[in-house]
Formats: C-alpha cells, structure tokens, sequence
C-alpha cells in the first residue's frame, strides 16, 4: 500500500494552508466543492485521517471513522437536497482508476440527469 504524502492538495486543504469552498465539517471529515466541477453540483467528502485511497481506508480506517465518513456523504448529499432526485458517488482508487488526489476522496455527483 502507498505511504501516504503530506504535501498532497487535500492534506492542505485539511491543514488550512489552501482554501476550500466547505460545504460540511465534523470531527472526521470535510466536504467542499470541486474545483473542476462536472455536474451542476460537485463536492468531494474525505475523512481527516491519513488515508492514501479507499483501498487504504477499508482496510486501515477504524469503525468509529468508516461510520462517521459514510454517514456524512450521505448527510451532505441531503443538506444538498440531492436524496430526491438523486446522485452519483464515485471513488477513483489507484492508477487504473484514475485517482489523481492520494488522500481518500468520494465525489458527489448531481444537479441534473447523469
Ligand atoms: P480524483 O481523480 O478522484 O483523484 O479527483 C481529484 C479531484 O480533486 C478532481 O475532480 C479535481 O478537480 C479536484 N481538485 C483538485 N484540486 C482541488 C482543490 N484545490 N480544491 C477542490 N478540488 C480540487
């Protein structure tokens, strides 16, 4: 499994050193928009842990973290009133599938007909 690099985007943003357009925070993730949008509606949920791709997360993260993550992606996707007509997640893991962000990362697609 790759070790996980400090100086990865997201692993700033965490740290406040680059701004972010946040959409939702607790104590195990933050939520904020893409900055390459690709759907009317595009935000990126990843936990606070060091946790380099879902590969990393479902093995390594424990219960506490794994439940707080995936009960927040489901929050934010209601905050954002996607729940009715529905959404998309996605979560790029390692080089084939294209994950350019080593920090774990699930994408929310919505805002219209995917
Ligand atoms: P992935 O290919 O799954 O690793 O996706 C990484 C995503 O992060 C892409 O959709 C980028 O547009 C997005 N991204 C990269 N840098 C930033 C940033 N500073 N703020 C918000 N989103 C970003």
């Amino acid at each position: 499994m790759a070790t996980y690099d400090d100086d990865n985007i997201f692993a700033k943003i965490l740290r406040g050193e680059i701004p972010c357009k946040k959409v939702y925070e607790d104590e195990h993730v933050l939520a904020f928009h893409d900055i390459r949008p690709q759907a009317p509606v595009h935000v990126l949920v990843i936990p606070k842990g060091k946790y380099v791709s879902f590969d990393d997360f479902s093995a390594e993260a424990t219960p506490a973290e794994m439940a707080g993550f995936f009960r927040a992606v489901g929050k934010v996707a209601r905050d954002l009133k996607l729940d009715a007509p529905g959404y998309r997640l996605l979560a790029n893991t390692g080089a084939d599938g294209g994950q350019e962000v080593p920090h774990f990362h699930v994408h929310i697609f919505g805002g219209r007909k995917l």
